[in-house]
């Protein structure tokens, strides 16, 4: 059971309902984030929840009986969306697009991937300064220098900025210059990067670990929320299956069911998921028809050259194909008008 409780509720209240629970044999769990408070009760199944939406301070009551409470759609039908603030927003029937390299890998590349997204009115660049290579030897990232100039041009230009936290300690050197903190899927279980994530202001990108299954996503999605943020976005990005013709297996089949499980929002990376420059386009298309509300694309000036991920990495070229059928993939799932912005 979720119980949703009024800003304005007093001491004696709370401490009444926690009583009341109590000796209702519920174990409670209190919920503070930036948009509102909660009681999670669990233990039984019994209660009739009238009795607590009725008591004063309290906002609505939910009987909410799968694992993953606050993530779940059973309490909040309607989906959620996160406002980035430059007019780009995430979920709730909107349809996003991020793109932008692998790894930041200096001012040069990063202005012109940033004038390309500009000029296709893309408001989401991504790029990773922080890199976990499979290899020690590999090209690791820029680190914080990176990052300064990355949100200096994005910023200047209106365009907010995607990019992997994967350590807990990094989380305030890099707040002011991000805007969206990426989970990647090394750390998808990483429980103390999600608690300090969850006392954050800031949206979540969370993607789904290397063999991470739904369940799995969701009770990390819990964990950010639980502890005080509800903005997070989900992301399908391929899992490691028997398979070895490309990087990953995009698993597309988790869309339609987290869109039904859950009210966040769920994204799909392509460009993991599959590894192959080619593999990119069909499959990003493919994840609109899913439901998906958004993608988020591997981008760089000269994709051959890329230091990180350069074989599942588009050009500017192909990257403006794909958004053209893009627009044409959304028009035709909607049925509506051209996305004027992503
Ligand atoms: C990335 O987005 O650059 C990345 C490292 O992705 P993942 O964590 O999904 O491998
Ligand atoms: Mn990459």
């Amino acid at each position: 059971m979720i119980i949703q409780l009024k800003k304005e509720i007093q001491d004696q209240e709370y401490q009444k309902l926690l009583n009341l629970l109590k000796n209702n044999s519920f174990k409670t769990r209190s919920v503070e984030t930036q948009l509102g408070r909660y009681i999670l009760a669990l233990g039984n199944d019994n209660f009739d929840i009238r009795i607590v939406g009725n008591l004063p301070g309290v906002e609505d009551v939910h009987a909410v009986n799968d694992k993953h409470l606050l993530v779940s759609s059973k309490w909040k039908t309607s989906p959620t969306q996160i406002s980035l603030g430059n007019g780009t927003s995430i979920g709730g029937g909107d349809f996003t697009l991020i793109a932008g390299p692998c790894a930041i890998e200096d001012k040069d590349k990063t202005e012109q991937t940033a004038d390309f997204l500009k000029g296709q009115n893309i408001g989401i660049m991504r790029g990773g300064v922080f890199k976990p290579r499979s290899s020690p030897y590999s090209f690791r990232g820029t680190g914080l220098e990176g990052l300064k100039y990355f949100s200096e041009i994005c910023h200047e230009r209106g365009i907010k900025v995607v990019t992997e936290v994967m350590q807990p300690e990094m989380i305030e050197a890099m707040y002011p210059m991000t805007d969206v903190f990426q989970v990647g899927a090394r750390n998808s279980q990483n429980f103390n990067l999600l608690d300090e994530l969850g006392r954050l202001d800031k949206p979540v990108l969370l993607k789904r670990g290397l063999s991470g299954t739904l369940d799995e996503l969701l009770y990390s999605a819990e964990y950010v929320f639980s502890g005080g943020n509800e903005q997070i976005i989900l992301c399908e990005r391929g899992i490691r299956t028997f398979e070895k013709a490309y990087r990953n297996t995009l698993d597309l089949n988790i869309i339609p069911l987290l869109k039904e499980k859950t009210h966040l929002p769920v994204i799909v990376d392509p460009s993991h998921g599959t590894g192959i420059r080619n593999l990119v386009e069909p499959m990003a298309l493919a994840a609109i028809m899913t439901g998906a509300d958004g993608i988020m694309v591997e981008i760089h000036p000269s994709p051959e050259k890329a230091m990180s991920d350069a074989k599942q990495t588009l050009g500017f070229e192909e990257m403006s194909i794909l958004i053209q059928k893009i627009h044409k993939t959304i028009r035709f799932r909607q049925n509506e008008l051209f996305a004027k912005k992503f």
